[in-house]
This record gives C-alpha cells, sequence and structure tokens, in this order.
C-alpha cells in the first residue's frame, strides 16, 4: 500500500492503481501503469513500456492521469484458438498476476490470465496458453520433466511454430536440461523462462523475459533454451543451452549462465534483433521430433566436502545412481597421506559400482572440466569405475543425464558409453567460456 500522504497527491490527479500514469521527477519523465505495493511507501512503482518496473520518489514527483485502466471485462478474451506459439505454464514467480485492487499477487491458474497479465505478448505472436501446473520449482521431481515434455510434444505435433514454458527459476536448468534429452531433433525453438522477480516488484523481469522468450519462440533457434534477463538493466536477454544454463545468483535478475559455453544468442524484442553466439540447429517444421521420454526418479546428488563419512555414502546403495559434486578437479576424499583424521570414501564408492550402481563425477568449481588424469586420487577414482573423466557439464546436468540414461538402460557399461556420449550439448570438446561477448 501506499502512504496516506501519496495516496492523496494520487486521488488528487484523479489516478488510481492500474492507470498508465506519466511522472516527473527530477529531470526525468516515466511513462507507464501505477503498480500496487506491498506496505507503507512514498515511493511509487510503475511499469514502464518496456516491462520493467521501476520505483521513483514521490517528494517532488508530478503525476498525471494518461489513461484509465482497462476493466476486466476487456481484459478477458479467448486467447484459447491456436496460436503460433504455445504457451505452457508450469509455475514459479514468473506464472502470477498482480491483483490491482488489492496489491496481492496470485498464482496464475486460468490461461486466459496469461493474456490478461502480459497484454503485449500479441504484439510479437499470436498464441495460445495452457496451465500443466502450478507449483515452485524446488518441488519438481522427474515426474514433473516426463509431464512437460509430454506436453510440448502434443504441441508441436498440433503444429506449434514456438513453445514457451514459464517455470520457477530455482530448479529452471533441471528442467531445461531434462527436455533436452528427451525432446531430440527439435523441429521448432523450446524457450523455457521465468522470473526472478513478482510483478509486484520494482524492477521485475517477468514482462521483459517472457516477451523475449515468445519471440525467441519464434526465431529459427530450433533448440531447448533457457531465456533470462543479460545484465542488470534492462537491455536485452541471453538464450542459454538447455544443458549448459545454470542459475548463479539468489536473487540478481542475471542470475543465469552459460557454463563453459558460450549462450546460444541474445535476444530483444523491443529492437527485434536477435544475435546467434554459437553455432545452432536452425527450424525446420518438418523435422521430426524424437521422443525420449524416459528418467529414474531414484538417482541421488551427494556434495563431496570436508569430514564426509564413509557410511554416508553405504546408505546411497537403495538408489538407482549416483552423481558426486566433487572438489576441484574432481576429488572425493580418499586419505593417500594416511592421516588419523582424514576419511577415505573410495571403498564405499567402489562397493557401489561394483553393486551395479553407476557413480558419476562432475565438479563443485562449476566451471571446468571433470579432470581425474592429474592426481592418483583421480586415477584411483577413474579405477574404481567412477564414470565422467573429461565431461564439462555442470552438476545439475550431470544428475539429470544419469536419470534419463537410467530411465532406459541399466547395464554397466552401456550406462558408461551413454553417459560419456554427448547427447545434447552437455559435453563439448573445446570450452570457449572465456570467449569475449561482443556487445550487443
Ligand atoms: N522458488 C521459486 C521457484 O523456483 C522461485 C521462482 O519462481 O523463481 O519456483
Amino acid at each position: 500500500m501506499y502512504s496516506s500522504k501519496i495516496l492523496a497527491v494520487l486521488k488528487k490527479a484523479g489516478v488510481e492503481i492500474g492507470d498508465i500514469i506519466r511522472v516527473n521527477s527530477g529531470n526525468e519523465e516515466y511513462l507507464g501503469i501505477l503498480m500496487p505495493r506491498a506496505g507503507e511507501s512514498d515511493d511509487l512503482v510503475i511499469k514502464l513500456e518496456s516491462g520493467y518496473n521501476i520505483g521513483i520518489g514521490s517528494e517532488d514527483a508530478k503525476i498525471e492521469l494518461k489513461e484509465k485502466a482497462k476493466k476486466k471485462k476487456e481484459e478477458k478474451e479467448d486467447v484459447q484458438k491456436r496460436g503460433e506459439v504455445a504457451i505452457l505454464g508450469a509455475g514459479g514467480t514468473i506464472l502470477s498476476k498482480v491483483e490491482y485492487t488489492t496489491g496481492a499477487t496470485f498464482p496464475i491458474s486460468n490461461p486466459n490470465d496469461i493474456a490478461a497479465a502480459f497484454p503485449k505478448i500479441k504484439e510479437i505472436a499470436s498464441f495460445h496458453s495452457k496451465i500443466l501446473f502450478q507449483l515452485f520449482s524446488e518441488d519438481f521431481t522427474p515426474e514433473h520433466w516426463k509431464m512437460i515434455a509430454k506436453s510440448v510434444a502434443e504441441e508441436i505435433k498440433e503444429g506449434a511454430k514456438g513453445v514457451v514454458i514459464m517455470h520457477g527459476t530455482d530448479t529452471l536448468h533441471y528442467t531445461s536440461a531434462a527436455l533436452s534429452f528427451a525432446l531430440q531433433n527439435l523441429p521448432v525453438p523450446l524457450v523455457l523462462v521465468g522470473s526472478q522477480r513478482s510483478s509486484d516488484r520494482p524492477s521485475s523481469d517477468n514482462e521483459s523475459n517472457l516477451l523475449n522468450a515468445v519471440f525467441l519462440a519464434k526465431s529459427d533457434i530450433a533448440h531447448v533454451g533457457v531465456c533470462m534477463h543479460a545484465n542488470s538493466n534492462d537491455s536485452f536477454a541471453n538464450f542459454h543451452l538447455g544443458t549448459k544454463a545454470r542459475k548463479m545468483h539468489s536473487s540478481r535478475r542475471d542470475a543465469f549462465q552459460s557454463i563453459n559455453s558460450l549462450p546460444l544468442a541474445r535476444a530483444d524484442y523491443q529492437s527485434k534483433k536477435i544475435e546467434p553466439l554459437i553455432p545452432y540447429t536452425k527450424r525446420d517444421e518438418k523435422r521430426k521430433l524424437e521422443m525420449h521420454n524416459h528418467f529414474s526418479s531414484n538417482v541421488a546428488m551427494i556434495y563431496a566436502h570436508p569430514g564426509i563419512k564413509p557410511e554416508l555414502i553405504d546408505k546411497l546403495s537403495d538408489y538407482d545412481g549416483v552423481v558426486f559434486v566433487g572438489t576441484g578437479l574432481c576429488n572425493i576424499p580418499t586419505n593417500p597421506m594416511n592421516d588419523k583424521f582424514a576419511n577415505n570414501i573410495l571403498p564405499n564408492a567402489k562397493a557401489l559400482v561394483d553393486s551395479g550402481i553407476p557413480v558419476v563425477m562432475s565438479t563443485q568449481t562449476i566451471y571446468g572440466r571433470v579432470n581425474m588424469n592429474v592426481y592418483s586420487a583421480g586415477r584411483k577414482i577413474q579405477e574404481a569405475g567412477i564414470i565422467g573423466n573429461g565431461a564439462d557439464w555442470t552438476p545439475e546436468t550431470a544428475y539429470v543425464k544419469l536419470c534419463w540414461v537410467l530411465g532406459k538402460e541399466k547395464r554397466m557399461e552401456k550406462v558408461r558409453e551413454l553417459m560419456m556420449k554427448n547427447v545434447a550439448g552437455e559435453i563439448t570438446e573445446r570450452t570457449n567460456y572465456d570467449e569475449k561477448i561482443v556487445d550487443f
């Protein structure tokens, strides 16, 4: 809620929440929709044309009404006619709307509300929308990945020219990796999008992320990817390859980064520009989508840490597979110096492998490659049968890939072979993450 002082100013100007206003403050002029606010505040929040929410001190601000808010009835339009782009809702902050009268945010449960909450989508593409489910992404399981993959395949079969998935950001990169393995030979783009800040917050990234995602869904980049803010201002979004994306910050709008790779492309729906940054597969609507929608829900991921106990590893024997997030070049404690305080968990990990449970390695440095050739500990880890030497996957992608491989194959040698074969860009030969990014 705004303070009583500012409410009086708004009343005098005939302005209500949801109206389009012009605000002059200092030397700046802003035009946008007056947003509701949580908590007592003297700062105005307006949603600018770009979809960016901005907070403006009201001290010396001049407020002028430009246009009254559209009535609810007008917002309700039938979006269920099939459009070029299918927008599927799977929850998270991005799939919420502000109730202008109360200022509260609610999960969107009616697909029509996507059109009402994001009226600019139709300026970019015709679309239809569906809510698959409303969940925070930390609550996802591999079952949810399968549900999403199935729905995307149906949309593509029905002729969608591109698909957008609205999704929470916390595990967006797990789902993007899962869809990269489950949906191969994609004929059209599949764009996952989230937002770090909800629509009632100044600097919300929800609308600009979604508009860039729809713009990318119409592009010729036929990959599974994640579209999110590229930097701390509002100029463009990055499109990260589904197996290389990772959430790298808990709150920044540019939290998503491509790991060990450049992004696929950068996109700006406002200037209608898409700049590819790495080679990509072009859209071909005649290409036949291949579905490989099988995931084990019984894989564990475990972080190697100082003091980790051998017994913890023994407890993993009920799992179908285990991913280690190792230290540095991909180590786990093996105690080669026979230190009296140190532990050796390698015999326990080897026992898992010997009992037929594949164990895969990744690194907690996030950037860099699994390299188990450098230290003798690493060589022993390889000799124990732990999979992954040379891979530059993220821990999450290694985990999703193991779930995927174990969803159809249990034979250790086959699992090893499939894990080490690049399927969806998860293992690259050359790491080019430090290549210079040219200005957009
Ligand atoms: N915890 C939320 C989720 O991942 C955060 C978000 O929506 O971005 O669903």
